[in-house]
């Protein structure tokens, strides 16, 4: 098809990086080489047998064969709100719920009902690849907060402060952070929200990787923290990292009245209502508790050690202790422009195409998310795969043991 007939605005949507890097490792499989990923934004994990009971039990009766009301069924915004002042602490009504088909298109819609031309969007980096998308989709700008190795990864007021201007409207934040795994601790959860609240603008809270956390961190939830940013706040959230459920798409906003009616205005000529099944089987997740969760953490948190410990032991890289998600983050700065194998690279996208067909191990370069000469390793992986993956990683930059 000509060029020419491409919207400007789908042509100025970059692809997601993290989607085409696990495509370039599953083409090469398919080839039938071994391909260690370390680019897996998902749990390795089934979902709970008993979630997928309660979606047997529902596909087989006909009343969610239909079209159900496009916020969701009154049943599952009854189990968000119970388990958001479960896990949360924050009281909200199922009113304030708009189901969607996974957080990702919460954020998006959230973005619609939101933003106009001009207006501004605060966004610390490194950032998660789909957050400037969906901000420039709804004709606003992207104003990116670089943050380093040095203040952890963590954007801090003073940034906030410098970067406002009258057309700031929206700040994203991410706590448990995709893609550095950063969790920032309450005091500063608790200042960037007053510091918002002060000046009038909105948050959008993504919590996505709230119950990822790893020794004794937490992840408050910001509108708890600071009750008066509620009137400003959307809590964006779903089953899908919690339960091992990426693939059922059931994730959900939480915002003032008004803002959940007009996103549900917008959903109802997007998509309708998200799959019925699916619904149901989020509610029993939501209804389960948390011991599931309990068991993958304790998991990703060995792997999670063991990443850490091994990124730390090549010469030259460094890498901020992950507290959260599943995801590490090091500084690959001390690769670049070294003879690896046959060639070097000059960039991490380089890096990244290099060690995938010569050590044929993917990771996502930093460029994805706004930080060159970084990389995420997730370790949603098996414990022999991470380490086989290290040491084809060791051993192609002369480190191997
Ligand atoms: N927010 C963050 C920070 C994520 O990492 C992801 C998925 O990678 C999402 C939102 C979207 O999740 P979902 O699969 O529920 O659309």
């Amino acid at each position: 098809m000509a060029n020419e007939a491409i919207s400007r605005r789908a042509a100025a949507v970059t692809p997601s990086a993290t989607v085409a890097i696990t495509e370039r490792a599953k083409a090469l499989r398919a080839q039938g080489e071994s391909v260690i990923g370390f680019g897996a934004g998902e749990p390795d994990f089934p979902t709970p047998d008993h979630v997928v009971a309660a979606a047997r039990a529902a596909v087989i009766d006909a009343v969610n064969h239909r079209y159900s009301a496009t916020a969701g069924l009154l049943e599952l915004r009854e189990a968000v709100a119970a388990k958001t002042k479960r896990d949360s602490g924050y009281d909200v009504g199922a009113e304030q719920v708009l189901v969607t088909n996974g957080g990702k298109q919460a954020i998006y819609e959230i973005c619609q009902a939101l933003l106009d031309p001009g207006d501004e969007v605060l966004l610390p980096a490194p950032y998660w690849v789909t957050y400037p998308e969906v901000v420039a989709l709804a004709g606003a700008r992207t104003v990116a907060l670089a943050t380093g190795e040095d203040s952890g990864f963590r954007v801090t007021v003073d940034q906030l402060e410098a970067a406002r201007t009258p057309h700031t409207k929206l700040l994203i934040f991410t706590s448990p952070s995709n893609p550095t795994g950063v969790v920032y601790p309450a005091d500063e959860v608790a200042a960037v929200g007053r510091w918002a609240a002060h000046h009038g603008i909105w948050v959008l809270t993504d919590e996505m990787y709230e119950h990822l956390v790893y020794e004794g961190a937490s992840a408050p939830s910001m509108p708890v923290l600071v009750p008066e940013l509620a009137e400003r706040c959307v809590v964006v959230n779903a089953v899908s990292k919690t339960y091992a459920m990426t693939g059922w798409r059931v994730g959900w906003s939480i915002a003032p009245v008004e803002v959940t009616r007009a996103a549900t205005r917008i959903q109802t000529h997007l998509s309708t209502n998200v799959a019925n099944v699916s619904q149901r089987a989020a509610i029993a997740a939501l209804a389960g508790g948390l011991d599931d969760v309990a068991a993958m953490r304790s998991a990703f948190d060995r792997r999670r050690r063991a990443l850490v410990a091994a990124l730390r032991a090549i010469p030259g890289v460094s890498c901020v202790e992950p507290l959260g998600a599943f995801y590490a983050f090091p500084s690959l700065h001390a690769l670049l422009g070294r003879r690896l194998g046959e060639r070097s690279a000059d960039t991490t996208l380089e890096l990244a195409a290099l060690v995938l067909e010569e050590a044929r191990v993917a990771f996502v370069p930093g460029e994805a998310f706004g930080a060159p000469g970084y990389a995420r390793f997730s370790f949603a992986l098996a414990d022999d795969d991470l380490a086989e993956g290290m040491r084809r990683l060791a051993d192609l930059v002369g480190a191997g043991a």
